[in-house]
């Protein structure tokens, strides 16, 4: 498959056989994109606290695999051609949090993105679970302090991973432009998946 556009401040959903792989490209670079993982009938979602308690890390790495809220592993990262700080930490922006930065009118947001991507393929969530943020630049000082920069990607980084279950692949190129989660003076860009058979 080409790779397929995400617009700038919208989402994507495409279903994944086992074995099939994804990448995730970083079109513009600077870029954070959200992404989750459900099995096909929705019943289990790729949850980072479960993964993250098994890689004992909040970084994953080449090699690791990520988990379901029942522990089952659903993807595993094969490729990481970026600086690697991708966040396992961070809630998906939704409208209440551009309520608390001051938005009076409605502010996309990555949580109604996977919303809409998975409506399409007639998968309602039953809730948002906390994405793997590709790409985001979170740092953390002595355990407690936490600062959000610009992410370090570059243009055309990516990202690659291999579905170990039949599963659904969904993605939201990050909308927030209110606080520097996004480079280019907080500017949401376009980002591109690509299925390799
Ligand atoms: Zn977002």
């Amino acid at each position: 498959m080409r790779p397929i556009e995400i617009p700038a401040r919208r989402g994507a959903a495409v279903p994944l056989k086992k074995d099939q792989r994804i990448k995730v490209i970083n079109t513009h670079g600077g870029q954070v994109v959200d992404m989750w993982c459900f099995l096909p009938d929705g019943s289990e979602h790729l949850s980072m606290p479960h993964s993250v308690v098994t890689l004992g890390r909040i970084k994953p790495l080449p090699g690791d695999k990520l988990y379901s809220q029942l522990r089952k592993p659903l993807l595993v990262l094969e490729d990481d051609h970026s600086p690697g700080t991708h966040c396992m930490l961070f809630a998906a922006c939704d409208i209440e949090r551009y309520k608390l930065l001051g938005c009076i009118e409605y502010h996309d947001n990555c949580a109604d993105n996977l919303r809409e991507a998975m409506n399409s393929l007639d998968i309602i969530p039953s809730y948002i679970p906390t994405p793997l943020n590709l790409f985001m630049n979170t740092k953390f000082h002595q355990h407690q302090e936490m600062v959000i920069e610009a992410p370090e990607a570059k243009a055309g980084d990516f990202i690659t991973f291999r579905a170990l279950q039949d599963c659904v692949m969904a993605f939201s190129a990050c909308p927030q432009d209110l606080v520097p989660v996004n480079a280019h003076g907080c500017t949401p860009q376009s980002v591109e998946y690509q299925v390799l058979d």
